[in-house]
């Protein structure tokens, strides 16, 4: 673990978010992460930080502001459920079950736990699981006083190394000295198989994205342009129906 972690202070990844113990920022970094490449988050991040810097802000803000800043990231149910999370934190502080808040699972109150409070808890995705499942097959042995550096570095690992389909044990993994698995050569079939995704053109998803860009951009829009999508953006409460149109949702805390 020492390994791992002295690697993580020499080469560990400078991520604005990795600069902050704030609970509510590191809630954004990881709404905004889930199904998002780090690379894409950075300037969505750095922005909804300078807009809303604390979960009072975000409160404040109306949601449907909260939601045009996320176009482009996709999956705006996170946004809502940030906005809807904020506004709790805002009015009754922190639940003592952070999975008590809007949108935060499991991984995301490990993740707050472990990134913002320090504790020696991993906050296990699909990434971290399978680095755990490779390097520790008898399972996650922890890293006392050290669950913030041991968290971030598998991030790392999981990200740059020891990846899904292209895990570069022979080309200077930091973890490759006593890997069981590369030693054993079972790398490959403990890569967890992923569900592959359904087309996006033509899917509610790109529809739904479309709708909520003209939100965005002007306001309200057509429910005729799309009866379905528009339905369904209504029933996840991301807009609202007036008449027949779709309008922008607003109201903040
Ligand atoms: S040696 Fe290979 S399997 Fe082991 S941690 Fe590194 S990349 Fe993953």
């Amino acid at each position: 673990m020492r390994g791992l972690v002295d690697w993580f202070h020499r080469e560990g990844a400078d991520l604005p978010w990795r600069r902050t113990r704030d609970r509510y920022r590191v809630l954004v970094a990881e709404a905004q992460l889930q199904a998002t490449p780090v690379g894409r988050v950075l300037p969505y991040y750095e922005r909804f930080i300078s807009l809303w810097p604390t979960a009072a802000d975000m409160a404040r803000a109306d949601l449907g502001e909260v939601l045009a800043e996320w176009q482009g990231l996709g999956y705006p149910r996170r946004a809502r459920n940030l906005h809807a999370a904020a506004g709790v934190v805002a009015v009754s502080g922190w639940p003592d079950r952070l999975t008590d808040l809007p949108g935060v699972g499991a991984y995301t109150a490990a993740a707050i736990r472990c990134f913002a409070d320090g504790e020696d808890v991993l906050p296990v995705d699909t990434n971290a699981a399978r680095v755990v499942a490779r390097r520790f097959p008898g399972g996650w042995p922890g890293a006392p006083g050290l669950g913030w550096e041991a968290g971030q570095a598998i991030m790392d690992l999981g990200r740059l190394w020891c990846t899904a389909r292209a895990p570069r044990c022979e080309q200077g993994c930091p973890m490759r000295e006593g890997c069981p698995a590369a030693d054993a050569g079972t790398v490959a079939e403990l890569t967890p198989v992923r569900r592959p995704q359904g087309r996006y053109e033509g899917s509610m998803r790109q529809r739904r994205g479309r709708l909520l860009r003209e939100l965005a951009d002007c306001g309200w829009v057509e429910r005729d342009r799309d009866p379905e999508a528009a339905e369904s953006l209504v029933a996840d409460g991301l807009a609202r129906a007036r008449d027949d149109r779709l309008v922008r949702v607003g109201g903040g805390v």
